[in-house]
């Protein structure tokens, strides 16, 4: 449920009503936004009862007061019409100019990682990204650097100045990420680890959480609102491929999703062409198709030798096709009204 003010409201009807609702044990998140404020109901809205429904609605300043029957309401478009602008260390993510989170799949050692910083600083990237604890689908196969790889990332960051955004698999790893990331990353297996998703509503670091590669937007949107539902209102949001019967591609990126979103929500979504297609040749092209149906930034890999990176070598690009695609990307950016 949420309630809506009157334009007119005063701060202390917007107090007794926030009393009146947490005094029958639900808590409330209020935005003041610039055109109406709105006091969202958290908890179990059946404690609210037809006849609570109805005196909320009665009171002074309220405009009126809307049962929401969607998954999520925190992260939609009733709760807060503003597009939401997540500010990351002076980088501002959902804002006009288009931030764009570079880096390799996996952090693999100093002289890699030192050296892809100091490129896509060059080239204008926003962000460096790189695993350091890797979901892979093998057992087998390299799990990353752990630890070491967040000191690595670091060492890049001071360097560099650039933010770091870094996978978070386990949700009692939060304190140890947090030390040394900007952006914790949730990936598309991890989108219902709801166990995460909650312990990540708790800390303030923002987070970048992927398309589950089966999630319809509602599912989508839904995993956004366990974040905020628990208080974290930093949430990027991520399209990264779905699984179809396409197959010339390992994932077909849905970039409908981006203005459907744009519709629904006003959090920042970003596009990552690079797990979208899993082919390098395609990342250029659907990079620029992101920009231009209004997505807020970009997830690309690059590696200085894209051919030998331990993970994902075959969407990965090079330094200097980076740098390109940065470049390519300016008019395009410019044709709708952003900036890179
Ligand atoms: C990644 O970003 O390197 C990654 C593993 O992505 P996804 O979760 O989208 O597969
Ligand atoms: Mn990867």
């Amino acid at each position: 449920m949420i309630v809506i003010m009157k334009a007119k409201a005063e701060e202390e009807d917007v107090n007794r009503v926030i009393d009146t609702i947490q005094s029958l044990g639900l808590r409330t998140q209020l935005n003041l936004g610039a055109e109406r404020m709105v006091v969202a109901v958290i908890g179990d809205i059946s404690k609210i009862g037809e006849d609570n429904f109805f005196r909320i609605r009665a009171m002074k300043g309220v405009e009126n007061t809307v049962f929401v029957s969607k998954p999520y309401k925190l992260v939609s478009k009733d709760f807060k019409k503003e597009q939401t602008i997540i500010d990351v260390e002076g980088v501002k993510i959902g804002g006009k100019k288009i931030v764009v989170f570079a880096g390799p799949c996996s952090v693999e050692n100093r002289e890699q990682i030192m050296e892809v910083a100091e490129k896509i600083k060059k080239s204008g990237a926003s962000m460096i990204r790189g695993g350091a604890f890797k979901p892979r689908t093998s057992p087998k196969d390299f799990q990353g650097l752990g630890e070491e790889g967040l000191k690595l990332l670091y060492e890049a960051k001071e360097e560099t100045g650039l933010p770091i955004v870094t996978e978070i698999m386990d949700a009692r790893d939060v304190e140890l990420l947090s030390e040394y990331a900007d952006v914790l990353q949730v990936g598309t297996r991890n989108m219902q680890n709801y166990t995460l998703l909650k312990e990540l509503g708790k800390c303030d670091k923002p987070v970048l959480l992927k398309r589950g590669m089966w999630a319809t937007m509602a599912e989508f949107l839904g995993a956004a609102e366990y974040i905020m539902n628990g208080g974290n209102e930093k949430v990027i949001l991520c399209e990264r491929g779905i699984r179809t019967f396409s197959d010339y591609s390992r994932n077909t990126l849905d970039l409908s999703i981006i203005p459907a979103i744009k519709d629904e929500s006003h959090l920042p979504i970003i596009s990552d062409p690079s797990h979208g297609t899993g082919r390098r040749s395609l990342v250029l092209p659907m990079a620029k198709a992101s920009v231009a149906c209004g997505a807020d930034g970009l997830l690309i890999e690059t590696h200085p030798d894209p051919d030998r990176a331990i993970s994902d070598a075959d969407q990965t690009i090079s330094l200097s096709a980076f740098s390109k695609l940065m470049e390519d990307l300016k008019q395009i950016a410019k044709a709708v009204g952003r900036e890179i």
